[in-house]
């Protein structure tokens, strides 16, 4: 049985509290006989200023780079509002996200048919909806340079931010969401705007050749990022993998999360480039929401979101991809059964707590054997 390094980042909020349900899977996967892991904890975002006026310290970011994968909560809470923008808990998810080179953020759609009635959307378009969208994380609009607001001297000021992509960046995103394809449905969505983007130019050029290089097997299709949004909610069961920039992955995905019906149910992973030597790469993983101070100390966390995350660690960071199925498919079997957290409700009588739904799942991975 092969042992990982884990680092659990919980951070703030109910991210400390969902963190705790992952634990129980976590051992769960040890007892199971499927991977042993040495688990290192440290401290994220608010819990991290707290202790050391920083919203990481370096110590705890020399263990996440020298960690397997990372497991992270969520950060943030209105104690730290106030707080220096350098330190504030934030700044603390970006330094991991930019130390780390993570480039690639996988956030899969997934509707259980359990919960198609919880979507804005009609049952029918979202049941058994299973989508994968690759946004990349560390280039373009949000942090091309110039990036700056000039004070014209007229009254005026001109706001600057700088689109930019280079080819190896499209490349290196573009293969994740080709590898991930081969092992799905086997069909990839790029999407840009080359109508009116020289950056939506090269990225659709070098889509396309390197499809034909190296991934001729895979469907290829091109969609404008404004006809894509159009389409994600009249007919979302068309896509498999979606691959696109950081500013128009940001927005997709989050249209893409209203699919499936609460934050609480929404994994992602982010990935950097696989170490030629090793053939690991580095990885965090986490739910796609965050602190929830509303919340917060409640026991009404959906823990699920988080569980997932983990699950996604197993399959994108140990190969270990069965493990991740059953994880899946007790989370399913537990949503089957009714069993519903607060924010998933829908028409239950009763409710679940955090740790009780964690229990629930935990309880279904051990009776399914
Ligand atoms: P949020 O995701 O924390 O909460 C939005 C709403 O969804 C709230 O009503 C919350 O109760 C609910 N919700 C979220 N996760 C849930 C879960 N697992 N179970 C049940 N309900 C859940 O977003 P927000 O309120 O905009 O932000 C709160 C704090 O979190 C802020 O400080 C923000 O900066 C931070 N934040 C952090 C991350 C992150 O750590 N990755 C992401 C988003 C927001």
């Amino acid at each position: 049985m092969a042992t990982y390094n884990l680092l659990f980042l919980p951070g703030d909020g109910i991210g400390q509290e969902v963190m705790r349900e992952v634990e129980k899977i976590a051992d769960w996967t040890q007892k199971a006989g499927i991977a042993s892991f040495e688990i290192e904890r440290g401290l994220v975002g608010g819990a991290a200023y707290d202790a050391h006026g920083k919203a990481i310290s370096d110590s705890d970011m020399a263990l996440a780079s020298a960690s397997d994968a990372v497991i992270f909560g969520a950060v943030g809470g209105p104690k730290w509002d106030n707080v220096p923008y350098d330190v504030r808990p934030e700044a603390g998810l970006l330094r991991l996200r930019k130390d780390l080179g993570l480039f690639a953020n996988l956030r899969p759609a997934i509707c259980y048919p359990a919960l198609a009635d919880a979507s804005s959307l009609k049952r029918e378009i979202v049941e058994g909806l299973d989508i994968m969208i690759v946004r990349e994380l560390t280039g373009g609009v949000y942090f091309g340079e110039p990036k700056q607001i000039i004070d014209l001297g007229n009254g005026q000021k001109r706001g600057i931010d700088t689109q930019v992509y280079d080819t190896y960046e499209i490349e290196r995103i573009g293969r994740v969401a080709f590898e991930l394809a081969r092992k799905r449905n086997n069909k990839v969505t790029s999407s840009e705007k080359r109508n009116v983007m020289k950056s939506g130019v090269l990225w659709n050029e070098v889509i396309t050749a390197l499809h034909k290089r190296e991934f001729a097997d895979v469907t290829l299709e091109h969609q404008l990022a404004d006809a894509l949004g159009m389409q994600l909610v009249r007919w979302p069961k068309q896509f498999d993998v979606i691959v696109t920039d950081n500013l128009f992955g940001d927005m997709l995905s989050d249209v893409a999360s209203m699919l499936t019906g609460s934050l609480g149910m929404l994994p992602s992973a982010s990935l950097g480039e696989t170490d030629p030597k090793t053939g690991k790469r580095k990885s965090m993983y986490e739910p796609v929401h965050g602190s929830a101070p509303d919340i917060a100390g409640k026991g009404l966390a959906n823990p699920i979101a988080m569980i997932a995350s983990f699950a996604m660690a197993l399959r994108y960071s140990f190969g270990l991809g069965d493990a991740a199925d059953r994880i899946e498919k007790a989370i399913a079997d537990v949503l089957d059964a009714g069993l519903r957290t607060a924010d998933i409700r829908g028409d239950a009588k009763e409710t679940i707590s955090t740790s009780q739904m964690g229990d629930a799942i935990l309880a279904q991975l051990q009776k399914a054997g």
